[in-house]
């Protein structure tokens, strides 16, 4: 709100379009087609309890309709175009009575008459000791709206089938996560993909091997190097070699192999772990001159699978 909200404009969800960033291509995704998510004002269900969490004027809690649409006169005159239903109202002898927060009085004959009929319309809401609650409809279902459902949706839609196979795996650092994510698209910076993108280096040939080019699926899986690896890792993890010939399908391999979602979820991250301890190995080698055999860093990738 501090960033994208306007003072001047009351949209459910504010955005600054000349503000790139995080937040637009959160609000730019709902609009996608092939998410059922475009309309979420229409998924937002109210249970108003006291109105801690509703906007008077705003939201739409006394009928479908938000008071600032069906009374935008009225709405032109408010002081605080942002106060909550709980800050308007106050109750004696069991008579709700509502204020008035414009900031002249309500004296000239037609307003006097809109707030009247404001008024008819809100006393028919039920107000009732205990929170308001915000609900998500899913086709014929409601709860309650948290991150956590929201986002279980969102994994559940199939929407970029070449990333099928990438979890998020909060048992692996963040680094190493997106390391994975970038690779799966191949989008780190292999002597191959800098070429493709005319950035000037000596060679396009792999490091480890200096046989063929450095390509992502040719370093972390086909290279002969790698390849005495991951036979050490198969080895570990007893799940039978395959020959694959990239990333994608030795992910798809282990989801098809291991039975346990937390078998699936250990091999997953000794596959991560794996990967990053490959592209450090050739890192060191470009870039300190170093190199080292490769059951020497199979210790080191069961070390930080541990971890
Ligand atoms: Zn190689």
């Amino acid at each position: 709100m501090a960033i994208h909200g306007k003072r001047r404009k009351y949209s459910i969800i504010p955005i600054k379009n000349s503000i790139s960033g995080v937040w637009k291509n959160i609000v730019q995704m709902g609009k996608g087609s092939n998410l059922k998510f475009s309309n979420v004002e229409k998924r937002r269900e109210l249970q108003i309890g006291c109105g801690d969490k509703t906007y008077f004027w705003l939201d739409k809690w006394a009928g479908d309709f938000a008071l600032k649409d069906r009374f935008p006169s009225l709405f032109a005159l408010q002081m605080d175009k942002f106060s909550l239903v709980q800050h308007r109202y106050s109750i004696t002898n069991d008579q709700v009575s509502w204020l008035w927060g414009g900031d002249t009085t309500v004296t000239q004959l037609e307003l006097a008459d809109l707030w009247d009929e404001c008024k008819n319309l809100i006393q028919n809401v039920e107000l009732k000791k205990k929170y308001d609650r915000w609900m998500w409809k899913q086709e014929d279902e409601r709860e309650e709206f948290t991150i956590g459902n929201l986002r279980s949706e969102l994994d559940s839609m199939t929407s970029i089938p070449e990333t099928q196979v990438l979890k998020w795996l909060s048992w692996i650092p963040k680094k190493i996560n997106c390391f994975l994510w970038r690779a799966v698209l191949d989008r780190i910076p292999t002597r191959d993909a800098l070429a493709i993108r005319n950035i000037q280096i000596p060679s396009v040939v792999c490091a480890l091997c200096s046989i063929c080019s450095e390509s992502v699926d040719h370093l972390l899986i086909s290279c002969q190097y790698a390849q005495l690896v991951w036979t050490a890792i198969s080895l570990w993890v007893k799940i039978p070699p395959r020959y694959v010939l990239g990333l994608v399908g030795l992910l798809e391999h282990i989801q098809s192999h291991c039975s346990s979602q937390e078998k699936k979820k250990a091999v997953y991250m000794i596959i991560a772990a794996t990967c990053w301890i490959l592209w450090r190995i050739r890192n060191n080698v470009i870039f300190n001159g170093k190199t080292t055999n490769a059951s020497r860093k199979v210790g080191d990738i069961k070390a930080l699978s541990f971890v």
